[in-house]
């Protein structure tokens, strides 16, 4: 069946969690393009999320969306989610789990808190997500009249779940544990029909890493990691969730895509080495 651009999403639902700003904000704005219904994950930005949420719906596509309060790393707030999202919209057909965090500090003064904090949001969180979609797709059971997948998941994972990061190591292992978390559950559930993928970004413009790019100099720094030589911004991010969520990608699972300019390319190699 023919359908117009920008419909390639049309009767899904989608929970983009950490969606009241940054890469999460653009990923909930593109699938809403797309025609997705949407549901808004915040942890406290209320109104913003309302925001996104009335935006989305005032494009007047084909989808509507919603702001949703639940912190990721608490299984009962999760759980609670997913039965709003099904409560408005019948089921749930997408997760782009991208709500993490940073609390950065040289490793021999990271305290545990610190640890656990960045564990329990980035890794812990991305669990509880992807087991809830998961219990969702095999309850409901195939639509084949709006996907070739039973469901789709994506991991926002990072280019340090290859790149060591000095003075992030709680970050850097976070990461590095949604690959072997992807993969397992690509193949797990493969049979199935569930596509479990990885977006993995490099620099992007949001709050996450502003001293990164806040100054002229600090941007000029950072371009030198980037060989395509410029940083990236969140939309960049939502195009390529949303291709990885339609039939388009349909063959595509257990892979972690890079949108990162080059950066996993070890520019500095360029004139050394
Ligand atoms: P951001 O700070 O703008 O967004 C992170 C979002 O996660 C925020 O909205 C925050 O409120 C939310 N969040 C934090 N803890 C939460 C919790 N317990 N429950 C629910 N939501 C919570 O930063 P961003 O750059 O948009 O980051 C989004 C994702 O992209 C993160 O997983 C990050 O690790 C990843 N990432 C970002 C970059 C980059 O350069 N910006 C690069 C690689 C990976």
């Amino acid at each position: 069946m023919y359908q117009k651009p920008n419909s390639r999403l049309i009767n899904q639902t989608c929970i983009v969690t950490g969606a009241s700003s940054g890469i999460g904000k653009e990923v909930a704005i593109a699938m809403g393009k797309d025609c997705a219904n949407v549901i808004v994950n915040y942890l406290d930005d209320k109104e913003t999320a309302e925001e996104i949420a009335h935006e989305i719906t005032s494009m007047k596509y084909h989808g509507t969306a919603i702001a949703v309060q639940a912190d990721v790393s608490k299984e009962d707030q999760v759980q609670a989610m997913f039965k709003t999202a099904k409560d408005k919209y019948g089921t749930v057909d997408i997760l782009v789990a991208n709500a993490g965090l940073q609390q950065d500090a040289a490793f021999h003064e990271m305290t545990l808190k610190q640890w656990q904090k960045v564990i329990d949001v980035n890794l812990t969180g991305q669990f509880l997500c992807a087991r809830e979609a998961v219990r969702e797709f095999l309850g409901r059971g195939m639509r084949p009249d709006v996907s070739h997948a039973l469901g789709k998941i994506i991991h926002m994972s990072s280019v340090h779940q290859i790149i060591p990061w000095a003075k992030h190591a709680n970050y850097a292992a976070s990461k590095g544990a949604i690959v072997m978390l992807m993969e397992s559950l690509a193949q797990e559930y493969g049979p199935q029909k569930i596509r479990v993928n990885s977006i993995a970004p490099g620099a992007i413009k949001t709050p996450i890493n502003k001293e990164a790019w806040g100054t002229p100099e600090a941007l000029k720094e950072l371009n030198k990691l980037i060989p395509y030589n410029r940083i990236g911004q969140p939309s960049d991010i939502g195009s390529a969730a949303v291709w990885l969520a339609t039939d388009e990608s349909d063959y595509i699972t257990g892979t972690t895509l890079f949108v990162d300019g080059g950066m996993t390319c070890y520019p500095g190699f360029t004139v050394n080495g």
